[in-house]
């Protein structure tokens, strides 16, 4: 593994076509941009390279994204944008050939995908109907249901629980999760749990294992490649986590390149890489975008 600078980036650059960036983490922290992304982006795109936004975040339709972009300066058109819920849209659609009416914990915006793809959902949002436990075991269910989908939603709760797992007990309908991050970037101390840890509480009451559509996971890169012919030899993968993108990289036969500008310390790094045998070690590691852009 070696640390990386502006000369060896340039060096890196001249052998790649294809470059994927994870987001949260390297190109922006929550709404604030990390410095040197938008320098990084728009010099990659002077050369002519093929950039693709690989995000595990569901929460956000790829319209949505091109909107987040264009407001931090980060130039982008809506075909490099692979988050989750278009990815999951794209198995549902093209793997699954998927027919009837998907259980959809998530984010409008990721409705919004799966429906302009034509996967039908049911609503999102808001489900606090109160009642005591007894009435529960009559609580309504629409027939129409053949998938249950987990993402993030914050207003994930017991009656969701309820409706997942009553759903998934029918064996032929099908379980999908967009991604296993256990908690969200904060930047504070507090601990904000991610779709990974509300998709654990429906697999234990399920006891069902679900495909997983992000990174690590192949359905992602399976959608990536149906935008772009892929070359691995000539593709990297930079990212801020290691058991997600660095794996996901690694699995895949790409380069990696592990920014220390998001949930990864240097600490981490120097585990991971005293581990024997691990997929998730980076070819190469550097503090942020800004160290290659300024040293170049
Ligand atoms: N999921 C959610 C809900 C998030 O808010 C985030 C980061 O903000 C992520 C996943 C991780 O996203 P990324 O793959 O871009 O780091
Ligand atoms: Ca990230």
């Amino acid at each position: 593994m070696e640390l990386l600078n502006g000369k060896d980036w340039e060096l890196l650059i001249s052998n790649i076509d294809n470059f994927l960036f994870d987001c949260d983490g390297v190109l922006w922290e929550g709404n604030t941009i990390i410095p040197g992304g938008v320098e990084a982006i728009t010099y990659l795109k002077s050369r002519n390279k093929r950039i693709f936004f690989v995000t595990n975040n569901s929460t956000k339709s790829r319209v949505e994204y091109v909107k987040k972009f264009t407001t931090l300066g980060y130039p982008v058109e809506f075909e490099q944008i692979i988050c989750t819920a278009f990815a999951t849209g794209y198995y549902m659609k093209n793997v699954l050939n998927f027919e009837g009416k998907a259980y959809l914990m998530g984010r409008p915006g990721f409705k919004q995908e799966l429906n302009e793809l034509g996967i039908n959902t049911s609503k999102v949002g808001p489900d606090l109907t109160s009642g005591e436990l007894d009435a529960w075991s009559s609580i309504p269910l629409d027939p129409d249901i053949t998938g249950v989908i987990v993402g993030f939603d914050e207003y994930f709760n017991y009656k969701k629980m309820t409706l997942a797992a009553t759903y998934l007990s029918d064996p032929n309908c099908k379980f999908i999760a967009t991604n296993e991050d256990n908690i969200l970037p904060t930047g504070t101390k507090v601990i904000l749990p991610g779709s990974g840890s509300l998709l654990e509480a429906v697999k234990f009451v399920s006891q069902r294992e679900p495909v997983v559509i992000g990174k690590p996971h192949s359905p992602i890169f399976e959608c990536l490649k149906s935008m772009a012919n892929i070359d691995q030899d000539r593709t990297v993968m930079v990212g801020d986590r290691l058991g997600t993108d660095i794996a996901f990289g690694n699995r895949n036969g790409l380069k990696t390149v592990l920014t220390l500008s998001g949930v990864t310390s240097r600490e981490q790094l120097d585990k991971e890489l005293a581990k024997p045998a691990s997929e998730c070690k980076p070819k190469f590691y550097t503090n942020s975008l800004q160290t290659l852009t300024k040293e170049m």
